[in-house]
Parts: structure tokens; sequence; C-alpha cells
């Protein structure tokens, strides 16, 4: 059997899209190989977000290259597609694949036979994305719904890498959930690259994002599904409300703010201020206190001045926030951003990033703390740590928790009481 690795890196869509072409790969007669050993086809699915992502997308080529001498190198993802030279340039690379054909890749590989195609490709080409979804080896699985941005934040190169926003219709989703609790799933992460924009491409009735929800939540198909992140102003009242009344939707939001500083936010085309942000934040805490909120900050956007940064703090500090994704601005060519005056020091960054995260694992423990004691419901992601003996495991709510417990218990879903805090990030406890 001819064998294949791919090498993903950046967000949740990224991951998606690997997962498709793996198992596109494997029911075509391919064999998935680890990242160490050598493979006869190895793709690298790149990511464009920040320059440090675009550099590590450069390293993993070149790592890919030299670690499978022999192998065919293909290139594809963001960064391939917004800077295709920079790969082409690299010796070994064999192609680079655009965003377009991204997931065709395999059916370009026959090994024994094509898997069935059909002629129903779907827009988003993921018709017979849970055709395979056994070759999925992630327990909570990331679906696909809806890829490409309009809204054009000023620091942001992803627009111009995956086009205009589209979105899966509501039947292939819950066609797709139906699978992956067919394959044995019980919890689906529905991702997106504006996940908040979902429908509004559809052109009918009834197809926004929060339709597709109450869906989902009446067919009742699945243990659970958790949105990954959506941005301020598209997390509606219906939407949280819904997630209070639902028994499958996670309660787990994920916003990305940015700065909370509104020049700022203006400077990056964010379209809300942060008296909405706060009040968004306060409704979602009284309407489902036990809900986990995670926010992206990013530090050192051109002209973010002392204040401004103290202005972040401020806001986070008083919100009842339960963890932080830092990341320092990095000026992605092409975009408006990279033209701004004012750039911050690396070494400001640096340390304001570091306060940052510190507050970050300070609102996390706050979080975690408040739980200690309670009785929740975890689904076991993994089997035993080799060297602690614990399974580790999902709650609703994104605690992570650990338990001891035989190795059977991967993928069901267990009551668990929390006993204490077993270091920073997650929490151990007992089967109940
Ligand atoms: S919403 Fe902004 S940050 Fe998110 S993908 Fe679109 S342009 Fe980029």
């Amino acid at each position: 059997m001819p064998k294949f690795k791919i090498v993903t890196l950046g967000c949740k869509v990224n991951l998606s899209e690997s997962d498709v072409i793996s198992s596109r790969f494997e029911a075509n007669g391919w064999l998935p190989v680890q990242s160490d050993e050598p493979s006869d086809l190895c793709i690298v699915n790149t990511c464009a977000v920040t320059l440090r992502a675009s550099q590590q997308s450069r390293q993993a080529v070149r790592g890919a290259i030299r670690s499978n001498p022999d192998a065919l190198v293909l290139v594809t993802g963001c960064d391939a597609q917004v800077e295709p030279e920079a790969f082409r340039e690299i010796p070994g690379v064999h192609e680079i694949i655009s965003q377009k054909e991204k997931l065709d890749i395999p059916g370009r590989f026959p090994v024994q036979h094509l898997a069935e195609s059909g002629d129903g490709r779907h827009r988003l080409d993921t018709l017979h994305y849970c055709s395979f979804a056994s070759a999925i080896k992630r327990t909570r699985p990331f679906l696909k719904i809806q890829d490409g941005c309009d809204a054009f934040c000023t620091y942001c190169i992803v627009p111009y890498a995956r086009g205009p926003s589209r979105s899966m219709p509501s039947e292939q989703v819950l066609l797709n959930i139906r699978r992956l609790k067919d394959a044995g799933f019980r919890e689906v992460v529905l991702s997106g690259i504006h996940l908040g924009s979902y429908g509004l491409d559809l052109r009918s009735e009834n197809t926004r994002l929060v339709d597709l929800l109450k869906r989902i939540d009446a067919d009742g198909v699945i243990d659970r599904v958790r949105l990954s992140s959506i941005e301020p102003l598209e997390l509606s009242e219906d939407i949280i409300r819904l997630v209070a009344a639902s028994s499958c939707i996670c309660h787990h939001f994920h916003i990305p703010l940015q700065s909370g500083d509104d020049g700022i936010l203006k400077r990056m085309n964010r379209p809300y201020s942060i008296s909405h942000f706060k009040e968004l934040v306060l409704k979602i805490h009284k309407w489902i206190p036990d809900a986990a909120i995670g926010v992206d900050v990013m530090i050192g956007f051109p002209g973010e001045t002392d204040t401004a940064f103290e202005n972040t703090c401020k806001l986070i500090e008083q919100l009842p926030i339960s963890y932080l994704h830092v990341f320092p601005f990095s000026s992605r060519k092409g975009t408006a951003a990279s033209r701004f005056p004012e750039h911050v020091e690396s070494r400001i960054k640096k340390i304001r990033c570091q306060h940052m995260r510190s507050l970050g694992i300070r609102k996390k423990k706050v979080f975690y703390e408040r739980f200690i004691g309670a009785r929740l419901l975890v689904l076991i992601e993994e089997t035993a740590d080799p060297q602690s003996g614990s399974l580790r495991g999902k709650t609703s709510n994104y605690l992570t928790i650990k338990v001891k417990g035989p190795d059977e218990l991967k993928n069901q879903i267990v009551s668990v009481r929390l006993v204490e805090m077993n270091g920073i990030d997650s929490v151990r406890g007992e089967i109940f």
C-alpha cells in the first residue's frame, strides 16, 4: 500500500479539511503514517494567519522534504494560496495546490479505485465527508460548515486566501452530523472561518446560524454540538437563549475580542464597541452561569499605546471570562494594517503578551475553581496517559478533566465529581 501523511498548521478549519483529505486517501487505498515515518506522498496544509504561522509553514515544508526525500511533496492551504512563489522556490516542492482544489487532491492519486465521487459535488465539497468518518482520528471531530470571509479586518490575510463566505446547506450539515453519530462520535465541533456569517449566502429563508442550531437541537441525534469561534455581533440573543435551553449545544462560547479599546477596534475594522462586548459577556453569564467564555486577544496592533493596552486589561479583568488566547500582531504583506504607522516594538509586544497570558491563567483558575465539588458530564477523549494513568476528557463548558478509569471509557460520556485542581489547566475528578 502506498503511504501518505498530512502536516497541518493553523485553525480548526484546516484540521477539518485535512481530515477530509485523509479520509479520502484512505478510502482510495492509501495508508496514513505518523509524522516521523517516511511516506510516498506528503501534503503540507499551511497557515497564513500570522507571520510566525507563515514561517512555521515554510519550515514544515522544508522538514517534510528533508524527512521524506523520496516523497512527492504537495503544498496547499492559506499561506500557499497567498504566497505561492515562496513555496515554489523551495527545492523539492512538487506542486502548489490551490484552496479550491485542496479537497480533490486524493482524487488525483487513485490506487485501487476512486472513492465514489458521483456527480453531486457540494459547493463546500463535503457531501462525502462523513462517508469515511471512521477514518477521523479525533474524538471530537470538526465539521466545517462555512468557509471564507467578507469582513476584511485590516490585519487579516484570510479573506484573500479563502475568498467570500460560503455555507453548507443545513440539510447537508444535518446529514453529516447523523453520519458522524453513526460512526460512533458523541460530539461534533461546528467550525468555519467566519461561523457567524453562516447562511447569509444561501439566500433563502431561515438559513442563519440560529436556524441551523434550532434544527440540530430539534433533531437530537448527537449528544453534543459545540460552536467554534463566533464574532461578537453575530452571537445574537436568540443563539444565547437557544444554547441556554438546549440539551445538546455545549455551554461554551469562543469570542474574538482582539482589543479592549474602541480606537484600536476601529483601526482593525472590527464593527463592534467595547460596551457591546461587555453587555454580551454579561448577558451570557447571566443566562448561562456555567458557560465557558473564551476570548481572543491581539497584542501590539499598530497604534496600541500603553493606555489602549491597559483598557484591554481592565476590560478583561472586570468580566467573567474563562480563558484567553493571546497572540501578538504580526504584519502580513497585502493587508491594510501592514501599511499603518506606529508599529509597536517587538520588545513591548513581548512584555504585553506575557502580562496578558498571566491574566489569562488567573481567569482560567478562577473559572475552574468554581466547579470544584460539582458533578459534571465528561466526554472521555483519550485512553490513559502511560505516565499518570489518567484518562482525559472535556465537559460541555470546556473544562479539561483527568480521571482514573479503564481505557474502554474513551468516547463515553461519564458522570464525574470534580475533586481538585490538577496544575493550572485541568481538574482531577472521580467517576461518580
Ligand atoms: S472576521 Fe476578520 S479576523 Fe476573522 S477571518 Fe474574517 S477578516 Fe479575518
